[in-house]
């Protein structure tokens, strides 16, 4: 993302107020779901009157070239699109920033109580924080790790199905961490879970930030003996092993190959990217003969 998000001056009352009066800061407005859009970017407008009177809550995103970015509740009547419409919409640098704004307001929109007291709460740093002005806790936002990995045995990887799905639908096996858990330990743990498949090895691979309302996927790869997958926790309606070729022919399908056959997720989604980058691994060790 090419923003300073400006972790050493959020503090600085004075100048928090002096980004508020500058006419260069600009705001981007955000809903539960989605984002205020103009042509291919995030709309940015200048800072509402609500927020430099202090009646709105000045959640500071960064600085974006020296001037300051805010962030602020879409207005009901507001035009906002989706997220994951937006995520295919907007060139990379661009769809970070959506993201990072809606799981900021989403975070303040969750969190206004005090979890240790009930009191109202007060932000602090610029949006970075939460003060409770009776039992002085401080809360930050928090992310929930999900694990999200692509089982391999074989020349076969491992997908599974959620039964609201559409039809075909195929993705990654996934999770949430649980409290006292490693991240390597939740993958083989829901991979068991959810299809009664051992696997080992998991190796990191990559993350994406997904907020809704506030995860944080972490990518893995991870290997295993093979066996007959089984959809056993009630989450899944079906899993089971695709071969390389499967994948590859849904891909050339596109989303729009008919109501038969395979659907891998969609290009915005962390698991067609560990789908991608394992049809590409296969592609270079068969051709070279290994
Ligand atoms: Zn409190």
């Amino acid at each position: 993302m090419v923003l300073d998000r400006a972790e050493r001056r959020r503090k600085d009352e004075a100048w928090l107020r002096e980004r508020l009066e500058d006419p260069r800061s600009r705001v981007v407005t955000a809903s539960q779901d989605g984002v205020a859009l103009h042509d291919e970017r995030l709309l940015r407008g200048p800072v509402p009157q609500t927020m430099r009177r202090g009646e709105a809550e000045p959640i500071l995103l960064g600085l974006e070239r020296d001037a300051a970015l805010f962030a602020c509740d879409a207005p009901p009547d507001a035009r906002v699109i989706s997220l994951r419409d937006a995520g295919a919409r907007l060139a990379g640098p661009e769809g970070g920033l959506a993201a990072y704004a809606v799981a900021l307001l989403n975070w303040h929109r969750r969190h206004r109580f005090c979890a240790n007291c009930g009191r109202g709460t007060l932000v602090i740093e610029a949006g970075y924080a939460r003060r409770c002005p009776q039992c002085g806790a401080h809360h930050f936002p928090r992310l929930d790790p999900v694990v999200i990995m692509l089982v391999e045995h074989g020349a076969r990887v491992l997908l599974g199905r959620h039964s609201g799905w559409p039809r075909g639908r195929f993705s990654a096996l996934a999770g949430y961490v649980a409290p006292g858990e490693g991240v390597e330990e939740a993958v083989v743990r829901e991979v068991l879970e959810e299809s009664g498949i051992v696997a080992y090895a998991p190796r990191f691979i990559a993350s994406q930030p997904w907020p809704f309302p506030s995860s944080l996927m972490l990518g893995f790869h991870a290997r295993s003996d093979g066996g007959t997958p089984t959809a056993g926790d009630g989450e899944l309606e079906e899993v089971r092993w695709f071969s390389a070729e499967e994948l590859r022919r849904a891909r050339a399908r596109g989303s729009d190959g008919g109501e038969h056959g395979l659907h891998l997720p969609p290009s915005i989604a962390i698991a067609r990217f560990l789908i991608e980058r394992w049809l590409e691994e296969t592609e270079t060790r068969t051709s070279a003969g290994m």
